[in-house]
């Protein structure tokens, strides 16, 4: 399928031509139908899939018909896009603005941590599509500042993590607000009991679309851990990273404190790396993101909910400095790699007391990860992986999923983390 089979208008074929999109991504091609058709749409979706695209473009073409009509007065919004952090929501303005730039549809966006000032100013010169988070869209809603009662289309998107940093309230009060007869659109990684039962509170008749289960990484990416302890782990980070080469590489680490430690002894072993975490300033996590983005510091020490939703092009390496708990959060953080079918490296560090954790992920993944000797020749080799069920006993989630002899295939091709990238 190409775009023009979906009957997108000149204005947003020509935006999409020139991001050099071709085909639609799956996600693309099954919900800008049921969005352009005004449906109601339950998306499960990693990042790295193309959602934004896939409720940016029908939403731009529904607005660009009628704004020629109905210009949405000051203060008031059409589309109401809600995300939990800032960057996600940074992300999603300029994806409104690169997809809509041939059209006439006004897009802003609203988060805390930052002066309100520009963000008034903004609302008040008017605005077709507001994409939030939710604390400071209610502050303004509170100041009087913006409406939200003529939303037409609700866009929740990242839903999970929402309700995972404590929005459900925000949430709540927020829905209160948009008129019942609207269309809405919710995205989210995850289904757990809680993001079903808000969804079911409030869709309409909605269209499940699924694009990958979360259990499955791009099959692009390869998978290795060293075993290591906690004293060893600066110094593998920086030989790794002096010693490998790569474009950019995204370090996971537990906690903002943890994260700001790795970051001074990469520093100091001359490796240029920035940290973005919830206690830097909006400033330093802008300067952050965007000199990572630049290749100006190609090394970002994340914590998890700073990286959520992040796409940035061209990550070759994460790593999982701490080897997270959450065999979800694996396949979160490893899917900011391998993107759009490139090939990517996921390498993992792994303690003597987590290798529960190793297994769970292994289980989760269906693949054992490839075990690497520390270069350092600190600790012992990790335990050998243990059998895990094949892929195939999963069910299989319509087109996404390559076939299993084509995943293995391209995985054996690809030799050790280190080596393929020196
Ligand atoms: P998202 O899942 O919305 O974060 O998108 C992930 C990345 O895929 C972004 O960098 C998009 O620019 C890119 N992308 C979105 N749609 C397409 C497409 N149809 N073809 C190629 N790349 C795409």
């Amino acid at each position: 399928m190409r775009f023009e089979d979906l009957r997108l208008v000149e204005p947003l074929l020509r935006a999409v031509r020139t991001e050099r999109y071709v085909h639609p991504t799956p996600i693309q091609a099954d919900a800008i139908p049921l969005i352009l058709a005004g449906r109601d749409v339950l998306g499960c979706a990693q990042t790295g899939t193309g959602k934004t695209a896939a409720f940016a473009l029908p939403i731009l073409q529904q607005l660009s018909k009628r704004s020629a009509e109905a210009k949405a007065p000051a203060g008031r919004i059409r589309v109401l896009v809600l995300c939990p952090t800032r960057e996600l929501a940074q992300q999603i303005f300029e994806s409104f603005r690169t997809y809509g730039r041939h059209t006439n549809v006004r897009q802003a966006v609203i988060f805390g941590g930052v002066n309100q000032n520009p963000q008034v100013r903004a609302l008040r010169a008017g605005v077709d599509v507001l994409i939030a988070t939710p604390g400071r869209l209610l502050d303004l809603m509170g100041q009087g500042l913006v409406s939200i009662k003529s939303t037409e289309v609700l866009v929740l998107d990242e839903a999970d993590r929402m309700l995972d940093m404590g929005f459900l309230p925000d949430l709540r009060r927020i829905l209160t607000d948009v008129p019942r007869k609207r269309q809405t659109l919710l995205f989210s990684a995850t289904m757990p009991a809680p993001i079903r039962k808000l969804a079911g509170d409030i869709l309409h008749d909605a269209v499940p679309v699924q694009v990958s289960r979360v259990s499955s990484p791009a099959p692009s990416v390869s998978h290795s851990v060293y075993h290591v302890e906690k004293v060893d782990k600066p110094g593998l980070l920086a030989h790794l990273l002096t010693q490998t080469s790569y474009t950019r590489a995204l370090v996971f680490s537990r906690t903002k404190h943890g994260a700001d430690k790795v970051v001074k002894k990469l520093v100091k072993a001359g490796v240029p790396a920035a940290a973005l975490h919830g206690n830097k300033s909006q400033g330093a996590r802008t300067r952050a993101l965007a000199e990572f983005k630049s290749g100006k510091t190609p090394v970002l020490i994340a914590t998890d909910i700073a990286a959520r939703g992040l796409d940035v092009e061209d990550i070759s390496h994460v790593i999982n400095y701490d080897l997270t708990p959450e065999p979800e959060t694996y396949v979160h953080r490893i899917g900011r790699t391998g993107r759009a079918g490139a090939s990517g490296i996921a390498i993992s560090f792994c303690t003597s007391e987590q290798h529960a954790d190793l297994r769970a992920i292994e289980r989760l993944i269906r693949e054992p990860l490839q075990r690497e000797t520390d270069p350092l020749g600190n600790g012992d080799s990790p335990p050998p992986p243990r059998p895990v069920p094949p892929r195939d006993t999963q069910p299989r989630t319509p087109r996404s999923r390559p076939t299993r002899s084509s995943s293995r295939r391209s995985r054996r091709r690809r030799p050790s983390a280190v080596s393929a990238a020196s």
